[in-house]
C-alpha cells in the first residue's frame, strides 16, 4: 500500500507541482485548497502525511493543524507546514502549534521530497518492515503469513489486510469509515456493517478462546489495536 499524503494548499500551480512530483514518487496524492474543505476531508479520511500551507482560505493551516492535534484519530499524523519567506519567523509558532516540519517557500522540490520521506519513516517504520509485531502477534508481509504466540493463524484476504492495517498505525483509532476507505478503497461502496462483521471475525481467529482480545472498540469512534494487548505480550 503507497503512503496516503493529503496536499492542503490554494496556489494551483504549486498544487500541480506538488501533485505530479508526489505521485511520480509513488505515493498517493490528494489535493484540497481550503483550510475548511481540509478539515471536513481529514475527519473523514486520515492520510499518512498532510502537507499543509500556512496561509489559506477558510481557515489558516495553524488553526487547522492546532485542531487536528486536539483530535485523537489526528494527533500523530505527520504535518510539514509551507511558509512564505516573510512568515518564517512564526514557524516556532507553528512549530509549537504540532507540526513536525516546515519548509519555506520558494523550496526545491528535492528538499520537499527528502522531507515527506524522512518524515514518513520516522513516523511509521511499520510500513517499510517486512515483519510486522503487536503483543505476540507476528504478521510476515513476504509470506502473507500470521502467527500467534508461535501458533499459525488462517486469516481470509479483508482479515488479513485489516490486520495488516491496524498493525502499520499501533495506537491510532479509524472509524469504519476510514477502515472501508483504506482497506477497501475509496471507490467501492459497502455498507459500514460490513466493516463490523469483518472486525468479528478477525478477533475470532486470532482470540479463538476469547482470552485477550488486541482489537478495542472504541465508542462511537470505532476501532484500534488495544494498547494494554501490546504491553501483556512484552
Ligand atoms: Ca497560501
Amino acid at each position: 500500500m503507497s503512503a496516503r499524503i493529503l496536499v492542503v494548499e490554494d496556489e494551483e500551480a504549486l498544487t500541480t507541482l506538488l501533485r505530479y512530483n508526489l505521485d511520480a514518487e509513488g505515493y498517493d496524492v490528494e489535493t484540497v485548497g481550503r483550510g475548511d474543505d481540509a478539515d471536513t476531508r481529514l475527519k473523514e479520511h486520515v492520510p499518512d502525511l498532510i502537507v499543509l500551507d500556512w496561509m489559506l482560505p477558510g481557515l489558516s493551516g495553524i488553526e487547522l493543524c492546532r485542531r487536528l492535534r486536539a483530535r485523537p484519530e489526528t494527533r500523530q499524523l505527520p504535518i510539514i507546514m509551507l511558509t512564505a519567506r516573510g512568515e518564517e519567523s512564526e514557524r516556532v509558532r507553528g512549530l509549537a502549534t504540532g507540526a513536525d516540519d516546515y519548509i519555506v517557500k520558494p523550496f526545491s522540490v528535492p528538499e520537499l521530497l527528502a522531507r515527506v520521506k524522512g518524515l514518513l519513516r520516522r513516523a511509521s517504520p511499520e510500513r517499510l518492515a517486512t515483519i510486522l509485531t503487536y503483543g505476540d502477534i507476528e504478521l510476515d508481509r513476504d509470506k502473507r503469513r500470521v502467527v500467534r504466540s508461535g501458533r499459525p493463524v488462517d486469516l481470509g484476504p479483508t482479515e488479513y489486510r485489516l490486520l495488516e492495517f491496524f498493525l502499520e498505525h499501533p495506537g491510532r483509532v479509524f472509524s469504519r469509515e476510514q477502515l472501508l476507505d483504506s482497506v477497501w478503497g475509496r471507490d467501492i461502496y459497502i455498507d459500514e456493517r460490513t466493516v463490523d462483521v469483518h472486525i468479528g471475525r478477525l478477533r475470532k481467529l486470532l482470540n479463538p478462546g476469547r482470552e485477550q482480545d488486541p482489537i478495542r472498540t472504541v465508542r462511537g469512534a470505532g476501532y484500534a489495536l488495544d494498547d494494554r494487548f501490546a504491553k501483556a505480550g512484552e
